[in-house]
């Protein structure tokens, strides 16, 4: 198809756009506003030379999963999957951790006693993955494309985590491994719906694993830079739109931006009701990030841990379901959940000889830049891994409001473009029938504050696309 597509915001999900429009036939420019492409999904060397670190992404089991990603065959511009020999760990104050294997079988065998109800949770979805992925990366308000696979599942999703590691398992480790997937909805365990993310996550590993990109998460940006200019599209950086003049003219203009970016752009002339359901949405619970550069490996208290691609640091089901919930209610947690990637598991690449790269966030309150959260966040692995401080040799954090300051779209820190409770759960950003319109004729918005949310995976960006190609053509048939 002829013409020409402005895409604001170079995050996976705007090249994801820019791709697909690129590929219809589209003459497509990228406007980002950092000095390079890649959003959320970026790598430096922060921590010196010689160092890899993702500056936000880490672990993509979505990515790897990603429809959109698999279709563009990503892999052709050198973007590789590495697994971590352990997918997940998660270490306990008393006893082995668990253990998350690609293996189903292996994982319920470690788990003992919780083995058979394991299996039992993830084996249905784990046979439907494909069909699975397709639909819950999509939006959820249009009939999924596969309602079987999206039933199996849907008969779990909406009971709170809590309540469903309680009823199904006995031990802390199988408890602690569901709790822990459930806690990268950002919600605390307690919350409706956050067993989907549990048993969606704990299925990824088994089917796709959790994997990192060789060379740092900037690989898939490059992968997909390369691809969009392949097909004739080209970013132009350092470009921050402010006025949607300085895109036009275009025949469609996708936007990957959060909801209060777009009420702040000039220029864009949005339906009343659309705006005020803008100005409605909310964001989430923040994260605060801690990059360590270590002389050696981490000192886990147990080695296994350090075989694991992603570690869930937080303790006891209980004990993450707390800290989840105090950071929603405003404190700092004295023990905060925090997310740790060992990307050096599976990726040697990422520090010098005998160095590892340590990369770690927790959940804190929205926009909350207490530097006591950078110690704690230091406490709660040296729980696990005594001795830890003694081998730092740098060390980089990163709170909210730099985190926004780097990204304007991680609003007050939520990496997540927006909070994923509630209504913002299936709609997203306002209860329409095509979630990614926004009511001004060829203006779509295509962030991770549109389905299926956040996450490496470019799907919002697909979908957005299509959205927009499909009314392009009905536009071009009405002599519009
Ligand atoms: C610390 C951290 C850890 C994360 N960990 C993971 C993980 O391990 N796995 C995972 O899958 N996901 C993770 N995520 C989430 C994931 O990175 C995001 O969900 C994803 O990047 C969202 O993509 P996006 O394209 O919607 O937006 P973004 O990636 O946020 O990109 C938005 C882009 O728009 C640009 N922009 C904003 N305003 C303007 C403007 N006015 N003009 C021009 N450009 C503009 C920004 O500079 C940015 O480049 C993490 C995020 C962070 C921050």
């Amino acid at each position: 198809m002829e013409g020409t597509a402005a895409v604001v915001g170079s995050g996976p999900n705007g090249l994801g756009a820019a791709v697909v429009l690129a590929r219809a036939g589209l003459e497509v420019t990228v406007f980002e506003a950092a000095p390079s492409p890649g959003g959320a999904a970026r790598s430096s060397d922060l921590l010196g030379p010689g160092t890899v670190v993702d500056l936000g992404s880490a672990v993509h089991p979505f990515g790897a999963a990603s429809p959109l990603f698999s279709r563009l065959g990503l892999h052709r511009h050198g973007l590789e999957w590495l697994h971590p020999p352990v997918v997940a760990a998660h270490p306990l104050d008393d006893g082995p951790p668990g253990l998350l294997h690609r293996s189903l079988e292996r994982t319920a065998e470690e788990l003992g006693p919780d083995g058979r109800a394991w299996s039992a949770l993830h084996r249905g979805v784990v046979e439907r993955w494909e069909e699975t992925v397709e639909s819950v990366l999509g939006p959820l308000v249009r009939p999924p494309a596969h309602p079987l696979a999206l039933a199996g599942f849907g008969l779990r999703a909406p009971w709170p985590a809590a309540a469903t590691a309680r009823a199904l398992f006995r031990t802390e480790q199988a408890r602690g491994l569901f709790a822990g997937s459930a806690a990268h909805s950002v919600l605390p365990a307690r919350h409706v719906l956050t067993s989907a993310f549990g048993t969606l996550f704990g299925a990824a590993a088994h089917a796709t694993g959790w994997p990192v990109a060789r060379g740092g998460s900037q690989a898939i940006v490059d992968a997909l830079v390369a691809d969009l200019r392949e097909h004739g599209g080209r970013v132009v950086a350092g470009t921050p739109v402010t006025d949607l003049d300085q895109v036009r003219p275009a025949d469609v203009v996708l936007l990957d931006l959060t909801p209060r970016q777009v009420l702040g752009l000039r220029g864009l002339e949005l339906p009343a009701r659309y705006r005020r359901a803008l100005a409605r949405w909310r964001y989430g619970t923040a994260s605060y990030k801690v990059d360590l550069l270590l002389d050696g490996p981490v000192p886990w208290r147990d080695p296994r841990v350090g075989r694991a691609g992603t570690v869930h640091v937080g303790g006891t089901l209980a004990q993450i379901d707390a800290a989840e919930s105090e950071a929603r209610a405003g404190r700092v947690p004295e023990r905060p959940f925090v997310l740790v990637a060992q990307q050096g598991a599976a990726d040697p690449s990422r520090a010098p000889e005998g160095r590892q790269v340590l990369w770690a966030y927790a959940h804190v309150p929205h926009g909350c830049d207490d530097p006591v959260a950078g110690e704690r966040v230091l406490a709660q692995i040296e729980r696990f891994a005594p001795g830890l401080r003694d081998r730092v040799l740098a060390r980089v954090d990163t709170p909210p409001s730099r985190l926004e300051a780097w990204n304007a779209n991680l609003v007050g820190g939520d990496i997540g473009g927006g909070a994923l409770d509630g209504l913002q759960q299936v709609f997203r950003p306002a209860v329409r029938a095509d979630p990614y319109a926004t009511g001004a004729p060829g203006v779509w918005l295509c962030s991770s504050s549109t389905p299926p949310g956040g996450g490496v995976h470019g799907m919002a960006g697909d979908h957005a696309a299509r959205s927009a190609l499909r009314d392009l053509a009905r536009r071009r048939r009405s002599g519009g």
